[in-house]
């Protein structure tokens, strides 16, 4: 049996299980470990029969989870290549702290040092120096209003280098793949395309198993020809609906990250979602999902009634049931 499960979407954690044949892939892994098997359960998912973790990109709310979960259910983990760098960037403790954690570091480990070999100067530098509070790298994807941290990751102890484990970038296996280059997972095929977001190597998905074909495109600032091409022949779409243009112009986010949401590498909003379906999608799928909805910049109902009026001006269609994914609870699984 094939059987599309979205667990959550939104800014706030994103997660899909996708299983066909004897193999289920997780697709994301943007809530903590705990909340993701909570909701795998009520959707009637086993997370002990996951098989492996495919990554989209390497934002927040699409890895929250993702080094606890691997460990613990010891399966591999999917990414291109450039996303798994960018990942292990991020988690590497140095680059998570502010300019004042770093500098309280230096202080720590000159005090340890000097009581390791009490009589030598002090070589370090001013540690008193007041600079303002700076973040040495910024949480990925602002916009998305990440509210939680990493899982956390263990921390070495500063006088030895860290061991397998407690290296947070860590996993039981790694395994990467190429957009344009369609590959398997179990029985499950998987061809990976590239789509337009501001991440280092973002991916969507078309996965085929037992002859059905699931599209996977969220977070996109706009669906440029490769991707529209992706989209055809599928029996399952989901695509992003993220924001109403007026809700976005008027709502609370800085300009900055309006502009950002807004850009060709941002996210894509119903009145583009609309345009996609009532002009470039052939109408095959059974289910069309929109996915990926701001909670700050969209209601359910406005991309409900905007991608409903553009699938219903078409007479062509088959019965597409069109569906929302949410952010606080699963959808009940798809079955084909
Ligand atoms: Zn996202
Ligand atoms: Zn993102």
């Amino acid at each position: 049996m094939v059987r599309f499960t979205v667990l959550a979407s939104g800014s706030k954690g994103n997660s899909t299980v996708v299983s066909g044949g004897r193999t289920r892939i997780l697709v994301d892994c943007g809530l903590s470990c705990r909340e993701l098997f909570r909701r795998m359960k009520l959707a009637g998912e086993e997370p002990e029969t996951l098989d492996a973790i495919i990554i989209t990109h390497e934002h927040m709310d699409h890895i929250n989870g993702l080094s606890v979960t691997a460990r613990k259910l010891g399966i591999p983990v999917y990414f291109t290549e450039g996303t798994h760098r960018a990942w292990m960037r991020w988690l590497t403790p140095r680059r998570q702290m502010t300019y004042a954690q770093w500098l309280e570091q230096c202080r720590k480990q000159a005090a340890e040092r000097q009581a390791e070999a009490p009589g030598e100067a002090n070589a370090e530098g001013d540690p008193d120096d007041p600079e303002p509070e700076m973040v040495l790298e910024t949480t990925p994807d602002a916009s998305e209003q990440p509210e939680s941290a990493p899982d956390p990751a263990p921390q070495a102890p500063s006088n030895r280098p860290p061991s397998r484990k407690e290296d947070p970038t860590w996993l039981p296996s790694v395994e990467y793949f190429q957009a344009g280059q369609p590959f398997e997972i179990g029985d499950i095929a998987v061809s990976p395309f590239t789509i337009p977001h501001d991440a280092a190597d973002p991916i969507g998905f078309v996965f085929r198993a037992e002859g059905v074909r699931m599209a996977f495109a969220t977070f996109l600032g706009y669906i440029p020809p490769n991707v529209k091409a992706q989209l055809q022949k599928v029996d399952l779409l989901l695509l992003e609906s993220n924001h109403d243009l007026e809700m976005l112009r008027d709502g609370p986010y800085p300009w900055a990250v309006k502009q950002r949401v807004l850009s060709r590498v941002g996210h894509l909003s119903n009145l583009a979602t609309a345009e996609f379906l009532e002009t470039s999608y052939d109408g095959q799928a059974a289910y069309v999902i929109l996915a990926h909805l701001s909670e700050s910049n969209n209601l359910p109902e406005l991309a409900r009634v905007s991608a409903e009026r553009a699938l219903n001006g078409r007479a062509s269609l088959l019965a597409n049931r069109l569906l929302l994914a949410e952010q606080h609870e699963p959808l009940s699984g798809i079955n084909f």
